[in-house]
């Protein structure tokens, strides 16, 4: 399993696009790839027999961990005759490219939950790397009126206790804008009454154009050069990306706690480029300025071209060599039948209609906008262009723009809360007036459920979970005066405490604390529920239940034995009604098991949207929560299209991006009026296995069935009761020991004297086996 500080984070779009590009070009097709984020320049000569040398002389070992000290001096010596900065060796650390300085740093200086301001639009890396150290990223947009530069307003208010560090990206990438004196000084005097760190990202700070003189933020006075740490490096300067060299320069201490890191990760950055890079720093500099001249002019004509296109509008630029363009008036219209409706969409639409590889600025936290390189040739600038201006008149205005009606509600905390039982009443009581005291009087909903028949009061101050849990129940009108069987808090945004859940079965009392997660409340509610009713006899199965000719058919199984593509089965035949999708509650009456649903809704995992055609549909117009919306939040690893994925060209969202997205579906919605049943019979017990050598159906005798329902495995070990394994398949089961585990040993003793129990291989059996074999 891959760790969950990682899961949560994106490649580089970026490099998606590229990827994209490049494989297209390796298929023979003439891309214009304007989505490079490297000179074109090849490294200077003087630079590469540097490098030679360093090779004839066997300069190919380990060197000092911070970097060879000639190299550390001539990053001092630049500095200083560029842009008046004295700094000593000892402050500066050379690592394997800026982005590994970046991530040095980051790592040396944020502490968990400490905030980063990182102004919008931004490098990609920027909130990834903050994330990887668990800080909290804080975006603040910049504006395209203020130039997209941060003002001291923003700085100031965006200013908290928890802030760490301002990471200040000058000249920016994707914007190419540049902070003159004044913005910077003005930035410099919100930051002199703030204990906070400055990370300067200066890598483009010699790609500047039109005589802007570029002013490092160390240069603005010791008090801030003690607070501000410059991130720069060889890479954009002298067309040495491959090189991977950068630098960091700042605080002696703050150095040498990256050098600690950076002994345990990369060690040294490579000696070979080392050498390489003191001839750059130190050698004849004409090579940056003539790279800087034929940057401006590509620039000029970039923007001039760009001037010529109607529905663009573009930010003049002053440093780095990106053009970003604002493409809104684009979103909403129609090309080729497709509707374009973010940055993606263009960017596919782009590079599948015209072959021009750029960047979609949603990958730079702005959507609204694209991102151009003009770091490529002339010649694939103009091809590149023409060929915009060709896709971009075909662009009309949607003929009738498809309306969205999705309700989807995007929760904080997307899996299921863990959920502790008490035994203590004070500790119940505690909690209980600790969330009594949140709730306060605004925001305050309260519901009464009927749950099969007993009565579940909730008390939330989240609308989410208010809406879905009086969407999801039956309701229970209670008279004044009488008191509901059980009561759940579910109460959010309390200091100091991680979402999880607490049950205290003597009050049945259940409380969910920071969590605006449904499927975590209704959980803790069937959990609740079940533990009440126990000892009436009544228990429940959880597994996907149908009627067939009117007879009750439950299928239980772990995770990947195929229940739910099964249940899509059975529903398409005419004799098959749809029960549940996830729980049947049962009781005993003479010689019948009676099972009952008792949702009003099938809270649905929306990944099943392939099981049946009519799904998408009825996920479309049903209340939805989790439903991802943009291609970043995708956790779908196995998803077949990857390569054409719907959200990447424009789709407002997908059902299947996210095992965590789940809809609340009206079961008269799949089946019909006449194909949806509450109550069943319960005549028949599938449980699930899947491979590819037991035999389609066995059908099982009471004591071997009891022991597979007992252990949860088809293969009938019993397990120990800390197992992973759920016992009778039930994860709602709140409350576990041997009393527990006699109760239903009872019941499903009892329910096997009902109902047939078979064991079926869906790896074999298909659903008409299961007609087969069943009765
Ligand atoms: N900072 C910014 C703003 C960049 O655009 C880049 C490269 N795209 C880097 C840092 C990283 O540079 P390097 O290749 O030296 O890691």
């Amino acid at each position: 399993m891959v760790s969950e500080r990682v899961t949560k984070i994106g490649a580089s779009p970026t490099l998606k696009i590229a990827a994209k590009a490049k494989a297209m070009k390796a298929e023979g097709i003439d891309v214009a790839d304007l989505s490079v984020g490297e000179p074109d320049f090849p490294t200077p000569e003087n630079v590469k027999a540097a490098a030679i040398k360093a090779i004839e002389q066997n300069f190919t070992k380990y060197t000092e961990n911070d970097g060879i000290p000639e190299l550390r001096k001539a990053v001092c010596q630049r500095l200083k005759e560029d842009y008046g900065l004295d700094y000593k060796p000892n402050e500066v650390l050379v690592s394997s490219g800026a982005k590994n300085s970046l991530f040095n740093l980051v790592q040396a200086i944020v502490n968990e939950g400490d905030e980063v301001i990182i102004p919008a639009p931004y490098w990609v890396t920027y909130p990834e790397c903050v994330n990887l150290a668990k800080g909290k990223p804080v975006i603040v947009e910049t504006r395209e009126e203020d130039g997209f530069i941060l003002t001291p307003e923003q700085l100031r208010a965006a200013i908290t206790p928890s802030t760490r560090a301002l990471i200040l990206n000058n000249p920016n990438n994707p914007t190419g804008a540049t902070y003159n004196r004044e913005q910077l000084e003005a930035l410099a005097e919100v930051i002199r009454k703030e204990d906070i760190y400055i990370i300067a990202d200066e890598i483009y700070s010699k790609l500047i154009y039109d005589g802007f003189q570029f002013v490092s933020f160390a240069a603005l006075g010791e008090d801030i050069k003690k607070k501000t740490i410059i991130i720069t490096g060889v890479s954009k300067s002298y067309s040495m990306t491959g090189w991977r060299i950068g630098f960091a320069v700042g605080p002696a201490e703050i150095i040498s706690a990256m050098s600690k890191i950076q002994s345990h990760t990369t060690s040294n950055a490579c000696s070979i480029s080392q050498k390489a890079s003191v001839e750059a720093l130190t050698g004849p500099q004409y090579e940056v300025n003539r790279m800087v001249a034929e940057f401006q002019r590509r620039r000029n004509y970039v923007l001039m071209r760009l001037q010529q296109i109607p529905g663009i509008s573009c930010f003049k630029p002053q440093g780095a060599f990106y053009v970003f363009p604002n493409v809104k008036s684009f979103y909403g219209k129609e090309a080729g039948g497709i509707q374009i409706r973010n940055s993606y969409g263009l960017a596919y639409y782009l590079l599948r209609e015209a072959r021009v590889a750029i960047v979609p600025g949603d990958a730079f936290g702005a959507d609204d906008y694209i991102r151009i390189s003009y770091a490529t040739s002339m010649e694939n600038l103009e091809k590149g262009l023409d060929r915009i201006y060709e896709a971009l008149s075909r662009i009309k205005t949607a003929k009738k723009v498809k309306k969205i009606y999705l309700q989807n509600y995007v929760t904080r905390v997307k899996r299921q809360v863990p959920v502790e039982v008490i035994a203590e009443g004070k500790m119940r009581d505690a909690l209980v007036a600790e969330m009594e005291s949140h709730l306060g009087y605004e925001n305050y909903y309260d519901w009464n459920a009927n749950i099969n028949g007993t009565i579940v009061q909730l008390r939330t101050n989240v609308g989410h979970l208010y809406d879905f849990w009086v969407e999801n129940w039956f309701p229970a009108q209670i008279e004044a005066g009488l008191e509901p069987h059980a009561v759940i808090y579910a109460v959010d945004n309390v200091p100091g405490r991680e979402p999880r859940a607490y049950y205290h079965p003597e009050t049945r009392t259940g409380i969910m604390v920071n969590s605006d997660h449904y499927g975590s409340l209704r959980k803790l509610a069937l959990g609740m529920v079940l533990d009440s009713q126990e000892h009436l006899g009544i228990n429940a199965i959880r597994g996907l239940a149908v009627a067939v000719d009117s007879s009750g058919l439950v299928l239980v199984g772990q995770p990947g034995t195929k229940k739910t593509e099964l249940f899509f089965e059975l529903l398409k035949k005419p004799r098959v009604q749809a029960q549940s999708n996830e729980i049947i509650f049962v009781r005993f009456s003479g010689s019948k098991a009676i099972a009952d649903s008792v949702e009003r809704k099938f809270y649905i995992p929306t990944n099943t949207v392939e099981l049946n055609d009519k799904l998408s549909r009825l996920f479309d117009h049903s209340k939805c929560e989790n439903v991802v919306m943009r291609r970043e939040d995708c956790t779908d690893r196995t998803c077949p299209i990857q390569e054409e994925c719907r959200l990447d060209k424009g789709a407002p969202y997908c059902f299947r991006a996210s095992a965590d997205a789940y809809a609340m579906l009206d079961p008269n919605w799949i089946a019909g009026p006449q194909g949806f049943i509450r109550r069943t019979n319960l005549k028949s017990l599938v449980i699930l296995r899947n491979d590819q050598v037991s035999p389609a159906v066995v059908e099982l005798k009471k004591e071997e069935a009891l022991r597979i329902l007992e252990s949860g495995e088809p293969s009938g070990a019993v397990k120990s009761i800390s197992s992973k394994t759920q016992p009778f398949f039930n994860p709602h089961l709140l409350v576990w020991n041997e009393d527990k585990l006699a109760l239903q040993r009872m019941f499903f003793s009892r329910l096997l004297d009902h109902v047939k129990c078979y064991l079926v291989n869906s790896g074999m059996a298909t659903s008409e086996d299961l007609f087969r074999g069943t009765p």
